[in-house]
């Protein structure tokens, strides 16, 4: 169990995961309980502010009909279609002004599930003095597993707030856990801030 207020240092950053109304309940293409995440998210939010730590939150953004949607021969129904109010960060979610948004899924030729693919997040992270991350969001086996391989990848200590998470099936979620496990991530929960 972390504290988000001793915890984070100079080197951190927080990322978000796709934390927009669509994969919540409610959305086009809930997680069970996905919102969840925001008031854990809110505590790590508010400790990342006060400590100077950068919050990035990267948002799924999808052209209409993208190939990732069944209509177009994809896994997923239609989903945070650009614009739409479901691709809209999830409302109680408190980014800061100074968060910085990561836009992906916007290709016509392929998905990217991961926050790192082909952003230019890395060199974004390096340039600001980043060496470890901490990862929460939406949903825990597919967009934050690929975003924490990647970070682990490209040589981020990698922190992923189990907590701060939500699986679409609760045993991929668990398979993902010890996927990213293996990669070298370092999975902790939140202690209670107050
Ligand atoms: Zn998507």
């Amino acid at each position: 169990m972390v504290n988000p207020r001793q915890a984070l240092r100079p080197d951190d950053a927080l990322l978000i995961v796709d934390v927009q109304s669509d994969f919540c309940p409610g959305g086009a293409l809930p997680i069970d309980r996905g919102d969840d995440v925001v008031p854990v998210l809110n505590q790590w939010v508010a400790a990342a502010v006060d400590s100077r730590v950068p919050v990035f939150a990267s948002r799924d953004w999808h052209p209409r009909q993208h190939l990732s949607f069944k209509e177009s021969g994809g896994d997923w129904p239609v989903h945070c279609v650009q614009d739409t109010v479901g691709a809209q960060f999830h409302p109680r979610l408190t980014l800061p002004d100074s968060a910085i948004v990561i836009t992906k899924g916007t290709r016509f030729d392929r998905d990217q599930y991961s926050a790192f693919d082909e952003t230019g997040l890395a060199s974004e992270l390096r340039k600001r003095g980043v060496r470890r991350v901490w990862v929460g969001g939406l949903a825990q086996d597919v967009c934050v597993r690929a975003t924490v391989l990647d970070a682990c990848r490209e040589g981020f200590e990698t922190i992923v707030i189990a907590d701060a998470t939500r699986p679409v099936t609760p045993a991929d979620g668990e398979r993902a856990i010890e996927e990213m496990r293996h990669a070298g991530a370092r999975v902790e929960s939140t202690s209670g801030t107050s």
